[in-house]
């Protein structure tokens, strides 16, 4: 699942992103509506998670939400203020916010909203994937292996969703480790060690190498 976060303070914008990819999400930040406008054509996002007031005004993070529904952005969007006024409140909502967290607020709660909105639907592509002994629940961020729950860290877990996204398609290194890995050394053997993990956890079949290509979904 990808988040698009958009809040110009780095003291709060940098633990966010932290603490979000440590649950499994891919996230993009961006500091004002001009990245936050970038970042949205490379990142896709499954829930944008906005600011309010922003360099470009105390209102852009409304007016930023406004232009995603215009744009045909479907998926759920949810505020992320000071001001917490009951007519802020409204007009979040309103201009086609699905929630509003007033700061500050804990991490434990910011994630417990993002599954909520994430599990109410419209941004999940596909809440289960089943294939052989591997089923995941990516709304309840739960993996089965022949039925038995295994606990997959967040980079593990995001890995495995990166790799069943596209079940069939070979996943090169250096692609992994773009994708979930940004500012690792190229050619870190980091990618090699978390497919071990997975196979570890799981069964050695969870996940294919392919000589020379990369990696894909083992299973069939
Ligand atoms: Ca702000």
């Amino acid at each position: 699942m990808r988040i698009l976060l958009v809040e110009d303070e780095s003291g709060l914008r940098e633990p966010i992103a932290a603490y979000l990819e440590r649950q499994g999400y891919q996230v993009a930040p961006a500091a004002s509506l001009e990245e936050a406008r970038e970042a949205l054509i490379e990142a896709e996002p499954d829930l944008v998670l906005l600011d309010v007031m922003l360099p470009e005004g105390v209102d852009a993070g409304f007016e930023f939400a406004t232009e995603l529904r215009d744009a045909g952005f479907t998926g759920p969007i949810l505020f992320i203020t000071a001001r917490d006024a009951v007519e802020d409140r409204v007009a979040g909502l309103d201009l086609g916010g699905d929630d509003y967290l007033t700061k500050p607020f804990s991490m434990e709660e910011l994630a417990a909203r993002v599954r909520a909105l994430l599990r109410r639907g419209g941004a999940v592509r596909r809440s289960v994937f089943e294939r052989g002994p591997l089923k995941v629940d990516f709304a309840a961020r739960k993996v089965f292996w022949e039925g038995r729950e295994v606990q997959l860290s967040g980079r593990e877990f995001a890995l495995l969703e990166m790799l069943t996204l596209q079940p069939d398609r070979v996943y090169g290194p250096e692609e992994i480790l773009d994708r979930l890995f940004p500012g690792a050394d190229s050619g870190s053997k980091i990618v090699h060690v978390y497919v071990h993990h997975l196979r570890s956890k799981l069964g050695d079949e969870v996940v294919a190498t392919v000589p020379g290509a990369g990696y894909r979904l083992g299973l069939s």
